[in-house]
């Protein structure tokens, strides 16, 4: 994967490990020679993922909307800003740009934005992996109701299997590397 997009917070939330793991996954993007794709924002956890992928010298692409742009909320040192019209636009940019999705502990942002790429995948509008770092279990309950979901027969084994959930971004990064180069392989 040359690319990946981050989802999350515009907050710092409650826990310093949101902010810790955040900087890990900073780090770990770019020892592993991957370009950074968000939403350009300078505030909360998405401030802090951006300062950190650019202090240890990585790329970052932000996409933000130009309402977020005239209220001063992107982030005006990163490699390449698109302002963009609006959020469908913008989500759809950072779907083209990006091998992959990961979300990170966050708000209703993150989750709409988590949900469209994941619908978008139903739709077979791409084939990428999506990534769910389940930080200090902040996402428990949501995989407790994806689980139901399934149970309940409103979500297939298919559209389960796209979404990888580990508490450690390294070992969540090699799951989805292994889902993409298997997809290249089928492509090829
Ligand atoms: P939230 O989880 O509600 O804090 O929203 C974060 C997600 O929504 C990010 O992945 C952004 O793409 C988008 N977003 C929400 N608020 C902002 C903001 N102030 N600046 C930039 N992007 C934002």
């Amino acid at each position: 994967m040359k690319s990946i997009c981050i989802l999350l917070g515009s907050s710092i939330g409650s826990r310093p490990e949101y902010l810790l793991e955040t900087e890990k996954i900073a780090k770990l993007i770019v020892t592993s020679n991957i370009s950074l794709v968000y939403g350009g924002g300078k505030l909360g956890l998405m401030g802090a993922l951006a300062d950190t992928v650019l202090k240890h010298g990585g790329n970052v692409t932000g996409i933000i909307t130009q309402e977020l742009y005239d209220r001063n909320e992107a982030h005006l040192k990163l490699t390449n800003l698109f302002i963009v019209e609006s959020m469908h636009k913008r989500k759809a940019m950072m779907m083209d740009l990006s091998d992959g999705f990961i979300a990170l502990p966050g708000g209703l942002g993150t989750l709409e934005e988590l949900f469209e790429i994941w619908n978008a995948s139903k739709l077979s509008l791409h084939n990428k992996p999506i990534g769910l770092l389940n930080t200090k279990n902040y996402y428990n309950k949501l995989i407790q109701f994806i689980n139901y979901s399934s149970r309940n027969f409103f979500l297939s084994d298919e559209q389960k299997r796209i979404i990888y959930i580990n508490k450690h971004a390294k070992t969540l990064l090699s799951l989805m590397h292994d889902h993409y180069h298997l997809n290249e392989e089928k492509v090829k």
